[in-house]
């Protein structure tokens, strides 16, 4: 994929970050003039907004559909933005096409399935028109550059990819996990694919904005994509995780942009790593504590003591020379699994003695 193009919009300077905002559904045409207009003051180029809502059970808003595109064509005459929309299927296409619309995007839920992403592309064929591509729900990052294939395939070359974030089963402080290694690694493999960051989808809070829009541009992401409505507590769908568009033009004047010299750019997106793999940790011991008091619900039932002996030094035991075998020391681990254990043991004891 070495021809791939910039997105190359005139008018929208290309310099770090290109700046996609708007909500995350259409809902009614009031709604998308007022934000628009709002974004447009703040010198927004590009407006994002979902016309087709893909919602994890029947029942919620599910978009407004076709009615929509008019009112983003409507956007474009009055404001001058581009537009942007997703779409998840052949008939998506055609519709958004047939309404002027300049940038497509496919959404997490159809980047994970190869049949729904070839449909789109070849919807697309002889298409000229920016393609942007949302990392899949699940980590699995070939199953992401399948999907950029399928659609660079079909001879599309102004494509770029949004990263936001992964799900998983287990509570923790994002909607979806950021797992900066996959889009890092991308970076590596395709290094001429721009990146996007879309902050709202991975923090899912609107404390968490910001902090994520300065954490992708020090791993010198390209872009954002921001969900911002006028009246973001009465959205229709993923409420908390917009800002209106006074809020977002804060949070791109205190953004700092540290152009790539290499060293220290290097030595940030180290710690951003490091700043990951704690986080992992962190999710992970709160999984295996969570299993551990699902052990000491059992062991209530069955009147079992919490302490077995056996079982910890074995465990010990195992944990010691598995660390040696991956270059770390024993003793070292020996006071971690001790640490360890102590607080699963404290969990388990409050469950007995409930
Ligand atoms: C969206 O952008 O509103 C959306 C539905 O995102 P995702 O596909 O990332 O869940
Ligand atoms: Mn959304």
């Amino acid at each position: 994929m070495k021809d791939l193009q910039p997105i190359q919009l005139p008018g929208v300077d290309n310099k770090r970050p290109i700046i996609i905002a708007g909500p995350c559904s259409a809902e009614t045409e009031d709604q998308v003039m007022t934000t628009a207009r709002q974004l447009a003051e703040h010198g927004v180029k590009i407006f994002r907004a979902g016309i087709w809502k893909p919602r994890t059970k029947p029942g919620g808003f599910e978009g407004i559909g076709v009615e929509g595109l008019s009112w983003l064509k409507r956007v474009k005459e009055e404001t001058g933005m581009y537009t942007a929309t997703e779409v998840a299927t052949e008939r998506h296409v055609f519709e958004a096409l047939k309404h002027g619309i300049d940038i497509l995007w496919i959404g997490a839920r159809t980047t994970a399935n190869p049949f729904a992403v070839q449909e789109i592309a070849n919807a697309l064929k002889g298409v000229d028109i920016p393609v942007l591509i949302k990392n899949p729900v699940n980590p699995d990052l070939e199953l992401w550059i399948g999907a950029v294939e399928r659609i660079y395939n079909a001879g599309l070359r102004r494509l770029a990819v949004i990263h936001r974030g992964f799900s998983s089963y287990d509570k923790q402080l994002y909607r979806n996990m950021p797992q900066w290694h996959i889009p890092i690694e991308l970076r590596r493999r395709l290094p001429q694919l721009p990146i996007f960051c879309d902050p709202s989808h991975i923090g899912g809070k609107r404390e968490l904005v910001a902090p994520l829009c300065q954490q992708a541009m020090d791993m010198g992401f390209d872009g954002l994509i921001v969900e911002s409505h006028c009246d973001p507590d009465c959205a229709w769908s993923d409420k908390n995780q917009q800002v209106t568009p006074d809020a977002l033009d804060y949070i791109l004047n205190m953004l700092v942009i540290r152009e790539t010299t290499q060293t220290t750019e290097n030595l940030s997106e180290l710690r951003h790593q490091i700043d990951q793999l704690d986080n992992q940790l962190l999710e992970l011991l709160a999984k295996r504590m969570r299993v551990s008091r699902e052990i000491g619900q059992y062991k209530k039932e069955h009147s079992m003591p919490v302490l077995q002996a056996s079982r910890y030094d074995e465990i010990l035991q195992k944990r010691m020379a598995q660390a040696v075998e991956l270059d770390m020391g024993a003793e070292f681990m020996k006071e971690v699994m001790q640490a360890i254990h102590e607080e699963s043991v404290h969990q388990q004891m409050e469950i007995i003695n409930r």
